[in-house]
């Protein structure tokens, strides 16, 4: 049955804004570390002294360039600053040093998935340079607000996409997308909840097939990427119920509130900040060579969609897979790692992403943390190929060992403890025999027709051999002695 609801469509701009790990401030020598006891890494220069002049850091600049190309887009070649004017207690300065006209990259794309899962692509606006606010802090003292100023002057890229979203459940794709680029590249940490990562989801609705977009909100304080959903789905639904009950929707700036899922009004567009851009007189215009972004491409790290082309198309494992094993980029390292070591793709891929996985898991640590090299976990997959052990050895008795004791090879510890299976195929046709002439009747009975037999053959090898008889090799051959 269909709703008020499904004539409308949904239309979603998104502005993410990332702390770089820069190791100072955007502009200053002034540490840049979350954490830190309150208003401590703050310098004349961060507290905007008369006289203080402010420094470009180059590894911000070269960070949001590194973004700029994962995310193919155009890296300008000459910029300028500019000041973004406004009153507000945790902004000492009294600006901001942001990027008005020549952001430093313009274009690109971040790739998501639609809902019939290809890939589709949302075009940014641009990506620019900015400077953090300090932090106010209201809920600390009953009857003051409290003001930590080490967060002013932490540089940021702001990631601008065109208004191409079209449900919370792309704009959460979008998100995480971006979150998973920025940690591939290591240029932040992508952590939401500490505010690392945040997002402005701009919102609005209009008919199905409508030339004209509607108006939009811009929700603001989502501290997770579940909230960012959420926020956006009860947006719609408010825009949505005021316009059938003939309102129209204001322009306004909305607060999440986590506590119920609503957002509400914090300000209205119109009375928006006329923030007086102008060109920051104590910065000269910076330029962005040729060479020097080449030299950075050189270095760029692998990209998970890269990473997922890879191991699709070149390595032939499944999209699922793929997708899995690019999720984190310490995993698919450690996967890269072990396929230098062994061919068997698959059988790699099945190692890291449910044996090392699920022990990960298990223990609630990260695959850094995860003492068995990748090259043993190669080894291992060696000795499952070479018939030497058996999958299930290998995963329920060495792969435990190997974890207990990470600097003994697979080998060794198989050896030592008599798990090499027989492979010798003369031998084990000798102990075929031997256990058929236990059975002489069973045998006949086989032979007429009660194929379920072969199970009990199978099972009294195994006995004679003391479990080490190479199981697909014994079935291969009971079968060929028993059909003669
Ligand atoms: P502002 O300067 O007010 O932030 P911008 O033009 O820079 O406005 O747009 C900010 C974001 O809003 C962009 O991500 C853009 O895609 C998005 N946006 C613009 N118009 C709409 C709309 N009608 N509905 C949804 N998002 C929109
Ligand atoms: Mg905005």
């Amino acid at each position: 049955m269909s709703t008020i609801y499904d004539k409308y469509e949904t239309v979603i701009g998104l502005e993410v804004h990332a702390q770089l790990m820069t190791k100072s401030k955007a502009y200053s020598s002034d540490r840049n570390e979350y954490g830190s006891t309150p208003n401590t890494n703050v310098s004349v220069v961060t507290l905007g002294h008369p006289g203080t002049l402010p420094k470009y850091n180059k590894q911000g600049i070269n960070f949001a360039v590194k973004m700029g190309l994962a995310c193919e887009s155009t890296i300008t070649k000459e910029m300028i600053f500019a000041r973004k004017n406004y009153f507000y207690p945790d902004l000492p300065k009294g600006y901001q040093i942001t990027q008005d006209e020549t952001p430093i990259c313009t274009g690109g794309f971040i790739q998501i998935k639609d809902e019939n899962g290809n890939a589709r692509q949302i075009e940014l606006t641009r990506i620019h340079l900015e400077e953090d606010a300090g932090k106010s802090i209201h809920d600390l003292d009953p009857f003051n607000s409290l003001i930590d100023l080490n967060r002013a002057g932490v540089p940021l890229i702001e990631i601008v996409s065109e208004p191409q979203i079209k449900s919370s459940q792309e704009a959460y794709d979008y998100v995480s997308e971006v979150r998973k680029l920025v940690r591939y590249l290591d240029i932040c940490d992508g952590n939401m909840e500490e505010g690392s990562l945040r997002c402005d989801a701009n919102v609005s609705v209009m008919l199905k097939g409508a030339k004209v977009f509607g108006n939009r909100t811009e929700v603001k304080n989502m501290n997770s990427m579940r909230n960012v959903q959420k926020a956006i789905d009860f947006e719609v639904k408010r825009q949505i119920d005021l316009l059938e009950q003939g309102e129209i929707i204001k322009m306004e700036t909305r607060s999440f509130n986590a506590a119920n899922g609503s957002t509400i009004s914090m300000r209205s567009k119109e009375a928006a900040n006329d923030y007086r851009f102008f060109p920051e007189p104590d910065l000269q215009p910076l330029q962005v060579t040729a060479e020097y972004v080449e030299k950075i491409k050189e270095v760029m790290p692998p990209l998970p969609n890269q990473l997922f082309k890879k191991y699709t198309e070149e390595l032939n494992l499944s999209e699922y897979d793929a997708l899995v094993l690019t999720e984190n980029k310490e995993e698919a390292l450690y996967f890269e790692a072990v396929i230098k070591n062994t061919s068997n793709y698959k059988s790699a891929s099945n190692w890291v992403t449910v044996n090392i996985k699920s022990y990960l898991n298990e223990k609630a640590i990260e695959i850094d943390e995860f003492e068995v090299e990748p090259k043993k976990i190669g080894e291992l997959i060696q000795l499952i190929d070479d018939n030497k052990i058996s999958n299930s050895v290998a995963s329920q008795k060495v792969f435990p060992l190997l974890i207990e004791t990470p600097s003994k090879s697979p080998l060794s510890i198989a050896e030592a403890n008599n798990w090499i299976q027989n492979s010798d195929e003369g031998a084990i046709e000798e102990l075929i025999n031997k256990a058929l002439s236990k059975f002489p009747e069973k045998v006949e009975e086989y032979k007429s027709g009660k194929k379920g037999l072969l199970g009990l053959f199978m099972g009294e090898v195994m006995k004679l051999s003391q479990g080490k008889a190479d199981p697909k090799l014994t079935n291969q051959k009971l079968r060929e002695i028993l059909d003669k």
